[in-house]
């Protein structure tokens, strides 16, 4: 085993069926006279119960989070936060509404409870990606972690299948590349193997029965433990390239992940071969890579970039940005290589091992 460094985030987490209801509790806890709620357009029926639920600590509603939390979209978000004298968020939602209480936060250091409603797993990062004219970066910060989540399997329940199987994929790719991160450490990787594990089992199980409870538990379950991987250490090239291709092109997040991730995996599986060896063993497969890509084909996901509106001219640019300022990874990241994965990644190709 190598020397590691372990340290774990302040922060208390709430996980159950219908924990919903402890909002007023949570909100006691930390003192707040003015929460502000947060959601996106689609999801904003869901505010209704939150008003009615913490009664006049209820100051106002911004539901305007979109994904790659645009910096216009925060700046719009910002001047309720001030009109409301906002003195909390609470962000119901996948991994956009999050990320718009984490902008918040970063600029006003207001604590925030999350309500995950995705399997994103951002809830459980001080880490916070903004996009500004097509170019996103990530920051860094004490004030932007989460104070509580509060995880509520009946708020999941409403995601579609289609999106359940990519934003439970999604997590998968914390936990993996968490296997092979340069600062490592033996309690997170017990925390990616299992949350890999109870992922690859659930998720084709919702997408048979989308109303399947234990399923759902499971499943959101595994994203806390992948969510808190992704927080505590490292992410690598597949990151990079996820958040690239976000960033650059506005490709949806979770299915960009479900369609690189395989590849990414196979890009790195002679270089990392004991986390191989344990994301395989995970999810029942032989090998990791091709695991993945099967499971991602069994939950009925996109496997090819060119089906979710990556352009074949884009994978020269991507490949520049991707390369100019690689992160860390178990293999050196070379233009050829990154090349080549994109273009397995564009056309959708097995990874098979050759
Ligand atoms: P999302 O939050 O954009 O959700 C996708 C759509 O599904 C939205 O319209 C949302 O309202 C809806 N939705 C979410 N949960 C639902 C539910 N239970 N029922 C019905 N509809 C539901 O997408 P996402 O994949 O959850 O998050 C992606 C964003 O999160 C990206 O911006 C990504 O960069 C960010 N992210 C950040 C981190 C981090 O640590 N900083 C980690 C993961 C993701």
């Amino acid at each position: 085993m190598q020397d590691f460094i372990y340290q774990s985030a302040p922060m208390r987490v709430v996980f159950g069926a219908g924990t919903l209801r402890q909002l007023p509790d949570e909100l006691s806890r930390l003192g707040v006279v003015n929460a502000l709620v947060l959601a996106t357009p689609r999801q904003k029926d869901l505010v209704a119960g939150i008003r009615a639920m913490i009664g006049e600590r209820f100051a106002g509603v911004f539901t305007g989070a979109v994904m790659h939390t645009p910096v216009e979209a925060t700046e719009r978000a910002m001047e309720t936060v001030r009109e409301v004298r906002a003195d909390c968020v609470v962000a119901i939602g996948g991994g956009s509404t999050t990320g718009l209480g984490k902008a918040i936060a970063l600029r006003t250091d207001l604590p925030q409870i999350v309500l995950p409603t995705s399997y994103a797993g951002s809830e459980m990062t001080p880490v916070v990606g903004q996009t500004s004219g097509g170019i996103k970066t990530t920051q860094s910060s004490p004030k932007i972690l989460p104070e509580i989540v509060i995880y509520d399997v009946d708020l999941t329940m409403t995601m579609p299948p289609g999106l359940s199987a990519t934003s439970g994929i999604n997590a998968i790719a914390h936990a993996v590349e968490a296997l092979y991160a340069r600062d490592r450490n033996p309690v997170i990787s017990l925390m990616a193997q299992e949350g890999i594990r109870t992922l690859a089992q659930a998720l084709p199980r919702i997408c048979i029965q989308p109303d399947d409870r234990a399923a759902r538990t499971d499943a959101l379950y595994g994203a806390w433990l992948s969510g808190i991987c992704l927080g505590a250490v490292g992410m690598a090239l597949h990151h990079k390239l996820c958040h690239t291709l976000g960033g650059t092109f506005d490709l949806p997040h979770a299915e960009t992940h479900t369609i690189v991730l395989p590849h990414a995996a196979a890009y790195n599986r002679d270089a990392a071969p004991e986390a191989m060896a344990r994301v395989a063993r995970a999810i029942g497969a032989e090998d990791a890579a091709e695991g993945l890509y099967d499971l991602a084909v069994a939950v009925g996901a996109k496997t090819a970039l060119k089906d979710i509106g990556m352009a074949e001219t884009d994978i020269d640019r991507i490949t520049d940005l991707v390369t100019q300022n690689p992160y860390y990874n178990p293999r050196p990241v070379t233009r050829d290589g990154v090349r080549a994965l994109l273009v397995d990644a564009y056309e959708g190709r097995r990874p098979v091992r050759r």
